[in-house]
Parts: C-alpha cells; sequence; structure tokens
C-alpha cells in the first residue's frame, strides 16, 4: 500500500482547504442601510444602488 513519505505540514495542509471555503461571497455593505448585500447588485433590502437609484419603495 502506497504511504506518504512525509507527514504533510500545516501549512500545506491548510493552503489545500484554502479552496474548500464557499465560492463567492462578493459581500459588500450598503452604503444605504448597512445590510450586507451582493457586490455590483441592488441591495434587496432597501432597493438602492450606487447611492440612490430606488428601484422599489
Ligand atoms: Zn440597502
Amino acid at each position: 500500500m502506497a504511504v506518504p513519505q512525509r507527514r504533510t505540514s500545516k501549512t500545506r495542509r491548510d493552503k489545500r482547504r484554502n479552496h474548500f471555503r464557499l465560492e463567492v461571497p462578493g459581500m459588500v455593505k450598503c452604503e444605504q442601510c448597512g445590510e450586507l448585500k451582493l457586490a455590483h447588485r441592488v441591495c434587496k433590502s432597501c432597493g438602492s444602488y450606487k447611492g440612490r437609484e430606488i428601484v422599489k419603495a
């Protein structure tokens, strides 16, 4: 049976697991209400984009 010659260091192991995180967080705070929203998208809680541009009341 194949056995690893050396123990994987903490750094190497953690570097590998770096990619396990959830993809595309892209979250920023809304300028209007301070809520977390997706970047480059209209805020879903207050309907604003880039300061103003209110889509829905
Ligand atoms: Zn907002």
